[in-house]
């Protein structure tokens, strides 16, 4: 199948699912994980009609950041494990950090932020699973590093992130993604943050529909698109 045909794929159960659970398609973002892909590609899905893509590289981000058709006005997401010392370049062009998952980080993100008189959007990352291989905060610190964050003038948190684990069946990651949204409800009734708190970034290629069905408001989406 064409990248064209398997993105439409994608999209058609973007829309179903959201049906199905009464809610607008137009709610959930859609984006385009391109770690694997080239130029070539990524000006491809541009050019129908794509607006968000995820890098989880700081440097490949850069490199493609430069390469791609000027014409295309597109959100850059990161969504891979940041390190202090890339916060930098970072900051210089990503729209949303998705990956926050320590305090430390955010103290970066906000003092490279200020440099450039920026306010960046981020997601704070949470572990969902406990699995050790997984980044993430532990669901139990969130409320309190969100807490802090907000102390911080030149960061602004959007939502959470997760990653659920990589099973079989993809029903098995249902748990994971309700828990992620139930904590960012429970966020916003007990107003941690002083406005309400968004977004919901779950949902990878083999298990898009259920973290939608949970309340997904963006999924990343990269093999199902991509993979031949
Ligand atoms: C690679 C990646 C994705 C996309 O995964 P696919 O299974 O290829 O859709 C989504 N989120 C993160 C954080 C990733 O690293």
């Amino acid at each position: 199948m064409s990248i064209e045909n398997k993105l439409s794929e994608v999209r058609n159960n973007i829309i179903s699912t959201a049906k199905s659970i009464g809610k607008s398609p137009d709610e959930i973002y859609l984006v385009c994980v391109t770690k694997e892909v080239s130029v070539f590609e990524i000006n491809q899905i541009l050019s129908l009609g794509i607006k968000d893509i995820g890098e989880s590289r700081v440097g490949d981000a850069l490199l493609k950041y430069r390469e791609i058709d000027k014409k295309y006005d597109v959100k850059w997401h990161m969504i891979g494990h940041l390190q202090t010392n890339k916060v930098k370049d970072a900051v210089g062009i990503f729209n949303l950090i998705q990956s926050v998952d320590s305090l430390r980080l955010a103290y970066e993100i906000d003092k490279q932020a200020l440099r450039i008189n920026k306010i960046q959007d981020i997601l704070i990352e949470v572990n969902t699973s406990g699995e050790d291989s997984k980044f993430g905060l532990k669901p139990n610190e969130v409320f309190e590093v969100a807490k802090e964050i907000t102390k911080l003038r030149n960061i602004n948190i959007k939502g959470l992130m997760t990653i659920a684990p990589f099973v079989d069946n993809p029903e098995k990651t249902r748990p994971y993604f309700r828990m992620l949204r139930q904590l960012r409800d429970r966020m916003n009734e007990l107003r941690i943050m002083n406005y309400e708190l968004r977004v919901l970034s779950m949902g990878m290629s083999n298990d898009y529909t259920i973290a939608i069905e949970e309340g997904s408001n963006m999924v990343r989406i990269g093999s199902a698109i991509f993979k031949r």
